[in-house]
């Protein structure tokens, strides 16, 4: 423990050093570590892809959609945009300040301290890094122990291609993070569960270290009645979301879709039509899909199904692989309500599907829940779209589709209440690892008297 006190202070000294020397502030520095992840990712592909079969089985097509290619398009975004991002902005002035001139100047916010997840091991842990070198400070970057293969590869990696005085990686678990959090750190981007984002914010609490939680919960889809090829690529765009991103172990993946009752049996044979065709049939010949990432998750999602109310509401799959660690693609109709399976956040290949008389239920159904990450609507309706915009909360509302909003760097991702809060991606990013700083330039002309004492009163004397 002592060990990792005295390793973990003295990376943050040297990085603090190097933070005040001014070495990351200048344009050239930023560019040239951003272009150094881009070169990181594209001449380890084989290995990238390589790890993440290992940690979590993931098809490369799949790894490369999540990770490499977030991340290349990420660090590709930040050198298009940084010149102007790091420019002082002019700022506006009062009448009664003339003449002066004023400018918001972004300015780095020191030593910061990132967390990453274990689902997309790459890109949770390189896209918030790319945003913390774009805006110039200093980093440790702690990834996440449950993805080891990736872990020691970017643990290999990042010495040889980023600056090593000025981005650090610690590896490690619950103890090492514990001692990263008794730090003063500049900044804390922490993405993970609530559970522990919670310890985050009290640590953090003690130095008034600003944080952003990427946290989870529970998002869901409402379907409204489509038909037709509508209706077709609803439900692909469906499954590829609950079972084609890390089998269902994302954050912004569907935890349950609600539907209107009397359209349920159709929604459920479409879904068992398209889980058959994109990720095959029985548990021990599935393809195109993640496995779980260990043994305890594999037992939690595993025990969500024990339920006796639970298990009598499946209608697909079901069944496990347990020396594999692959569940199958599983629909549910209509679990209870109060079973776990519909309090906790699933993280996992099983799918809920909740019928309600009307549509419009599902405002009142989400909004008696904590605020979702993300919300899901399939629907033509735009006055329900409205409706549904008006009178409820969430970090994100995508229609019509799901997940894609991952890969827009033009607008900010991120949760509200207990899906977290602070957002990043692109400009976001930026605006997430800096401080603006306001600057005011003052003329020594014109000097307004009655500003400054003695007042006698309510008569101003010149
Ligand atoms: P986690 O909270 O268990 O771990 C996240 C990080 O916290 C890891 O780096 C871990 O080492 C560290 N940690 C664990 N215990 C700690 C402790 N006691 N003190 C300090 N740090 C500690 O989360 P997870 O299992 O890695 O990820 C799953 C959760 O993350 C889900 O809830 C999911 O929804 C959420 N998530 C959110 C996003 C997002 O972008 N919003 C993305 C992926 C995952």
């Amino acid at each position: 423990m002592e060990e990792i006190s005295a390793r973990v202070g003295q990376n943050f000294a040297e990085l603090r050093q190097n933070f005040r020397s001014g070495r990351t502030r200048g344009l050239v520095w930023r560019k040239t570590q951003l272009r150094a992840i881009l070169k990181l990712v594209a001449e380890n592909e084989d290995e990238i892809f390589e790890a993440l079969n290992r940690d979590l089985g993931k098809h490369p097509v799949e790894a490369y959609r999540d990770e490499i290619g977030v991340v290349k398009k990420s660090a590709e975004y930040s050198l298009r945009h940084i010149e102007k991002w790091i420019a002082p902005k002019k700022g506006q002035l009062p009448l009664l300040l003339f003449p002066s001139k004023a400018e918001v100047l972004p300015e780095p916010l020191g030593v910061v301290l990132i967390f990453a997840s274990w689902n997309f091991p790459i890109s949770l842990a390189l896209d918030p890094l790319i945003g913390a070198i774009s805006a110039g400070n200093t980093v440790v970057l702690k990834p996440s122990e449950l993805a080891p293969a990736c872990t020691s590869f970017l643990a290999c990696k990042i010495p040889l291609y980023l600056d090593n005085k000025a981005i650090k990686l610690v590896e490690g678990g619950s103890d090492v993070a514990e001692k990263l959090l008794e730090l003063k750190w500049d900044k804390i981007f922490f993405t993970g569960s609530a559970r522990v984002g919670r310890i985050i914010m009290s640590a953090a609490a003690k130095h008034l270290t600003p944080v952003t939680l990427e946290l989870g919960g529970k998002c869901p889809i409402i379907l409204d009645s489509l038909s037709g090829s509508d209706l077709k690529v609803a439900v692909k765009r469906i499954s590829g979301g609950k079972w084609g991103a890390c089998a269902g172990q994302a954050c912004i993946g569907i935890d349950y879709v609600i539907v209107q009752r009397k359209f349920a049996p159709v929604l459920v044979e479409l879904l068992k039509k398209c889980i058959k065709t994109l990720y095959g049939e029985e548990v021990e010949n599935l393809k195109n899909i993640c496995r779980i990432v260990n043994k305890n998750h594999f037992d939690r999602i595993c025990n969500l199904l024990e339920d006796p109310g639970v298990a009598a509401s499946i209608v697909y799959g079901g069944s496990f692989d347990k020396q594999n660690l692959f569940i199958e693609p599983t629909i549910l109709l209509d679990p209870p309500l109060d079973a776990e399976i519909m309090t906790e956040e699933i993280f996992g290949p099983l799918l809920p599907i909740i019928t309600l008389d009307e549509v419009e239920e599902s405002i009142e159904f989400i909004n008696a829940r904590p605020k979702p990450l993300a919300i899901y609507v399939f629907t033509k309706n735009k006055t329900f779209k409205e409706k549904l915009l008006q009178e409820t909360s969430s970090g994100s509302v995508i229609f019509n589709d799901t997940m894609i909003q991952f890969i827009c760097d033009g607008l900010p991702f991120g949760g509200v209440g207990e899906s977290g809060f602070g957002r990043y991606h692109g400009k976001y990013s930026f605006d997430t690892f800096s401080h603006e700083k306001a600057v005011l330039h003052r003329s020594f002309f014109l000097e307004l008297e009655p500003r400054h004492p003695p007042w006698n009163g309510f008569k101003l004397e010149f």
